[in-house]
């Protein structure tokens, strides 16, 4: 039998019920990840050890122990996150043979649950870009279409669960970073609350911003993975101190009464027609099915993508700076003096897209322009949050597109960033006002690439999101329908 295609619940019952062993679970992973190695999704692998998880878990397991959830299931981890013993690159040449020497408290979490940890994903270059082209390892491919990016800059995660190479992902999330790829592969992804799960280990791009979250093929496996990785952090100081639920049993199975806000600025932002089909053939099912469809106004939402451009570059700027060829990573040959080793390291590490958001991060905080640019962007973070504020008076969740367009072919975008950046316009104003957001499929267009619906929920309120994404997934059809 070929459990590849199981959701991360199904193989995990199996497993736990002894019908299959860890091992066999991971080795056949292990061969559809090598069968499908051109879609580039991986940057290492971590197959000795995932061995030695399984089967460990196998021994527990018929030795009658109770084990949680995760353990004996095999996992990918994006490669911003710190995994000990494993390498930890961000897809830049800067890290290129960095090894974590400690795990990310996410890590420490999936590991205290025996999760199988198969390999380290492909991302763009310290996750800065929305197709997974900006990686210094080379683009990922769509699972779906082979000539399509699967997203970024989490795409290595989500093409992994998409080409059934594991059975859930961790990816991380500044402006949509994982839901973005997660509509484009078909699959689920959600960022948490801003504070909901633990940020440290993982390398900051913009830490006001930053949020790690999950993938996986159904809404359910999503709120397992949630459950598994959220919680307060003393180790890092934006960890919030609120209970974790267990998301997975919190899903309701009616949605009845539960108010959907339909924000009319966001179809003015430009979507292609299959798109705004698709959603509004949801938003019609929703209604259909008892929630309250209620309009709104998020009046600035405009404004959005431009904010966060100069808030995410400012912060990055200042997070790079420790790349300097002494303390971390690589380090260029034959410089002359110590300002040469750095400029000859930086110049020579980073990629164009990413020196592209230094140079404007320091450009935006640097005196005389601090107060036209990151002080205004700050203002508009504010009018923002009122607007979201507003908005969720009259409403329990915000419905919108996850991305104006399906996956787009690998080129098409990469040489104009500000078509690039467009990708993430409903994406990022989550991110600004540190709301929970998920993506899932709601269709497909003419070509059969899948569109991604986005749900915004007030902030903590993940369980709402779950409840009305797997409503949909249940009652009309998820990634395989
Ligand atoms: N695509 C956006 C960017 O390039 C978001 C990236 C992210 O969420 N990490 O900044």
């Amino acid at each position: 039998m070929d459990y590849t295609k199981l959701s991360l619940l199904e193989v995990s019952k199996k497993i736990h019920d002894r019908e299959v062993t860890s091992l066999e679970v991971t080795n056949q992973i292990i061969e559809r990840i090598k069968a499908t190695e051109k879609l580039n999704a991986l940057n290492s692998y971590n197959f000795d050890e995932a061995i030695n998880v399984a089967k460990q878990v196998d021994e527990m397991l018929d030795a009658g122990k109770d084990l949680p959830v995760l353990a004996g299931v095999p996992i990918v981890v994006k490669d911003n996150i710190n995994v000990l013993g494993t390498k930890t690159t961000c897809s830049s040449k800067m890290l290129e043979n960095y090894v974590s020497v400690y795990d990310a408290t996410v890590i420490e979490k999936l590991k205290s649950q025996y999760a199988v940890i198969v390999g380290k994903a492909n991302m763009d270059e310290f996750a800065m870009g929305s197709s997974n082209e900006n990686s210094a390892f080379g683009p990922c491919l769509n699972p779906i279409d082979s000539t399509r990016v699967p997203g970024g800059s989490s795409g290595g995660s989500a093409c992994s669960v998409g080409a059934y190479q594991c059975y859930a992902a961790l990816g991380t999330d500044t402006g949509g970073s994982i839901r973005e790829p997660a509509s484009f592969c078909g699959v689920v992804g959600l960022k948490p609350t801003y504070g909901r799960v633990s940020r440290y280990g993982v390398v900051a791009f913009a830490n006001s911003l930053d949020q790690v979250g999950p993938l996986t093929r159904t809404v359910k496996d999503n709120a397992v993975m949630l459950s598994a990785i959220a919680g307060y952090d003393e180790k890092e100081t934006t960890s919030a101190n609120v209970p974790v639920p267990n998301y997975l049993s919190e899903i309701k199975n009616s949605i009845k009464g539960l108010k959907i806000g339909i924000a009319k600025e966001f179809f003015a932002l430009g979507m292609d027609i299959d798109v705004e089909i698709a959603i509004k053939n949801a938003i019609e099912f929703y209604k259909q099915n008892g929630a309250e469809i209620v309009d709104v106004s998020l009046k600035n939402i405009d404004l959005a993508l431009s904010a966060y451009y100069i808030i995410s570059s400012a912060e990055a700027s200042s997070n790079l700076g420790r790349f300097d060829g002494i303390r971390y990573g690589y380090r260029a040959q034959g410089y002359k003096d110590l300002v040469d080793l750095y400029v000859k390291t930086r110049t020579e590490g980073f990629g164009k897209e990413v020196k592209r958001r230094i140079m404007l991060g320091n450009f935006v905080l640097s005196s005389g322009y601090y107060d036209a640019y990151y002080k205004k962007a700050k203002k508009v973070q504010a009018l923002l949050q009122k607007d979201f504020e507003e908005a969720f008076k009259q409403c329990d969740v915000l419905l919108s597109p996850t991305s104006p367009s399906v996956a787009f072919k690998l080129g098409e975008k990469s040489n104009d960033h500000i078509k690039m950046y467009l990708s993430d316009v409903y994406t990022v104003p989550v991110n600004i006002v540190g709301s929970p957001a998920i993506s899932f499929p709601c269709g497909k267009d003419s070509d059969g690439m899948p569109i991604g619906l986005q749900l915004i929920g007030k902030k903590f309120d993940e369980t709402t999101l779950y409840t009305l994404a797997n409503y949909f997934e249940e009652h009309k059809g998820g990634q395989n329908e």
